[in-house]
């Protein structure tokens, strides 16, 4: 349960940007320091006023709501920074999570802090750390990528981009999209990378799926409750160039592959056979076809 905000003096500041972190699911999750913060500043900005509503309400809070989401962003900028110069404290939430986290608010927080205001950030909830923390893959160093792109073909692109990252990499998806931005990561980064679907965070349904990009693909596709709400899709980093035995193993399939498939398709399947980049894998397959025609034509072809 949450303390009564007025249990904790937040000391509020006049003229000051408030960036508050609100729960993700669980209500229980607001911090006394941010309910006493929204308790106290003369506004709050918010991405839906009737969703926030309903927290304030169950914090018995009623300041005053103005709506600040991706449509109005540039247009509400001049009334909060004349509300803020005139020494008004406003509190910036998002619909759930860490404002500004594939949420609302960098172009605010850049404008305040350009003017000289001062910005203060309540931390709490977000979905990504959340996600980290329980997922068990490296946590060391990570990459948020946020939303993946919604169609296929810049998507695959967009993973590519990442694929030789070394850091778990982080990503925001929906229901939705789930099944389908498995299957491109699998296809990119390879079936056997290891990677957690993380769903529902803090709330009731709540799950944690482990396995290879394949394993997690398949398992997803045959219980479609599991393609229910909210997602954040953890995937282990690029790990170091392929020892030894991984190279003479990718070689190996590769020239099994190559001799009834096209190039193209004996990259991208050895890719998914082994682990490794499809990319790397079909540079692999064009040298071996060119060192395969070098020694065809002999020694004195050159002649
Ligand atoms: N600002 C938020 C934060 O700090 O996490 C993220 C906002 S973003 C618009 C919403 C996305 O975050 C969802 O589509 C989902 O990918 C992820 N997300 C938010 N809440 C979640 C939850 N309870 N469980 C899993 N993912 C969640």
């Amino acid at each position: 349960m949450v303390s009564p905000p007025n249990q904790l003096d937040a000391g509020i500041q006049p003229g000051v940007l408030y960036v508050v972190a609100t729960p993700i699911g669980n209500l229980g999750d607001l911090s006394a320091r941010a309910a006493a913060v929204l308790a106290g500043v003369d506004l709050i900005a918010c991405e839906d006023t009737r969703h926030s509503r309903r927290l304030l309400d169950y914090l018995g809070i009623h300041a005053p709501l103005c709506a600040y989401h991706d449509h109005n962003e540039a247009s509400a900028h001049p009334h909060l920074l004349a509300r803020l110069d005139s020494g008004d404290s406003i509190a910036l939430i998002s619909d759930a999570g860490t404002p500004l986290i594939s949420d609302p608010g960098y172009t605010l927080v850049r404008e305040a802090r350009a003017r000289g205001l001062t910005v203060v950030p309540i931390p709490g909830p977000s979905a990504l750390i959340c996600a980290l923390s329980a997922a068990g893959l490296p946590s060391d160093r990570f990459l948020f990528l946020g939303f993946a792109p919604r169609t296929r073909a810049p998507r695959r692109r967009w993973i590519e981009a990442v694929a030789q990252e070394p850091g778990t990499l982080i990503l925001y998806d929906s229901g939705q999209r789930i099944q389908a931005t498995l299957e491109d990561c699998a296809d990119v980064l390879g079936g056997t990378r290891q990677a957690v679907v993380a769903r529902e965070l803090t709330k009731r349904f709540e799950t944690f799926l482990s396995g290879s990009l394949d394993e997690l693909g398949a398992r997803i596709k045959a219980h479609s409750e599991q393609q229910l709400g909210e997602f954040v899709l953890l995937i282990a980093g690029a790990s170091a160039a392929p020892d030894a035995q991984q190279a003479r193993e990718q070689a190996r399939v590769l020239d099994i592959l190559r001799a009834e498939l096209t190039t193209r398709q004996a990259a991208a399947l050895t890719a998914r056979i082994t682990g490794g980049q499809r990319n790397e894998l079909y540079r692999m397959a064009l040298a071996r076809q060119s060192q395969e025609s070098d020694a065809s034509q002999g020694p004195d072809a050159d002649a």
